[in-house]
């Protein structure tokens, strides 16, 4: 009997568990032998070994890749994202660092990004996260201030054109409102979500995998669990100092054509943190990359 092949996308994965989509059919996955190198947002060839079972002969080439940190087992985050939506909001107050290291991960992938401030219902702490948000916009990064639950509608209005066409995955750190956010843009996420828990058939009924929503033909939305931390690991320093956005202007001011902009003399990126041009914090975070690439080179 000649075994049928399919196309799919992987749309949850969960250790070494995933799940595809395969023109609306379901699939459970598993990869040949032991690899894991399997992403949500993959598109997939697959052969079918039951009627809701596969698999996966081959991924196919990937238009961007987000890694996460090593921490994970898996080390790959998501595969053809376009778009990060990095969620914060005006309480509990957000980690610069995990912004910035988001950001990066961001440039460095070829990902556009941008950052929704939520629950500005909340008055308290309203001004001063638009006044920390000012770095961002000074980069170029978009803000869009939202409030899922105290102006769902508006909030819609604005984010959901924002989706069209694009692949969104959005990341957050827990508290900031990114499910509150994903159940007003996603129209039945959590019966989804609960489906895909079954599907997906790891023995447990957890929640926290990676999973990806259909819009529409073109548009797709990926939850990611927790706040990720980034994989920047895999970056070289030539492209760790091209994925700070601020550092641009600078890097062909400095003397040495190798400058690591640390503590070289006549280094224009450290000239412009100097003269309040680039934020203290994102050159202390570039130093603190540099140092972790540095720590798993040996
Ligand atoms: P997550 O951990 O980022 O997924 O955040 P949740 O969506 O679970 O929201 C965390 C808490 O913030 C919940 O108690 C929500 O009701 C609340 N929340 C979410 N969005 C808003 C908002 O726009 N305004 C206010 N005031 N609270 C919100
Ligand atoms: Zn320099």
């Amino acid at each position: 009997m000649k075994k049928e092949q399919r196309t799919g996308i992987i749309i949850a994965a969960h250790g070494r568990h995933y799940l595809a989509d395969a023109q609306g059919t379901r699939l459970q996955c598993v990869t040949r032998g032991k690899k894991t190198n399997v992403a949500v947002g993959d598109v997939v060839d697959l052969t079918l070994t039951s009627p809701d079972q596969a698999v996966i002969d081959k991924i196919r080439d990937r238009q961007t890749l987000l890694y996460r940190s090593d921490q994970y087992k898996s080390k790959l985050l998501a595969a053809n994202v376009t778009q990060l939506f990095i969620v914060v909001a005006t309480e509990p107050s957000f980690s610069d660092d995990l912004v910035s290291r988001a950001l990066v991960a961001a440039e460095a992938a070829g990902i556009a990004a941008r950052l929704i401030l939520n629950k500005v219902d909340v008055e308290e702490g309203l001004e001063k996260a638009r006044e920390r948000l000012k770095v961002y916009t000074a980069m170029g990064y978009p803000v869009h201030e939202v409030s899922a639950k105290g102006r769902p509608e508006q909030t819609v209005d604005e984010l959901a054109p924002l989706l069209a066409q694009q692949s969104t995955i959005l990341i957050g750190q827990s508290g900031m409102g990114k499910s509150s956010l994903i159940n007003l843009l996603v129209p039945d996420a959590d019966i989804a979500t609960r489906e895909i828990s079954a599907a997906l058939d790891t023995g447990k009924h957890t929640t926290t995998f990676t999973r990806l929503y259909h819009l529409d033909a073109h548009a797709s939305v990926i939850d990611s669990p927790g706040f990720q931390e980034f994989g920047l690991y895999h970056l070289s320093e030539g492209m760790l100092e091209r994925a700070f956005r601020d550092f641009q202007p600078y890097l062909g001011g400095c003397k040495f054509y190798n400058c690591r902009h640390l503590s070289e003399p006549q280094c224009a990126v450290l000239d412009a943190v100097r003269a309040g041009h680039i934020a203290k914090m994102r050159h202390e975070l570039y130093g603190q990359l540099l140092h972790e690439s540095a720590q798993t080179l040996y």
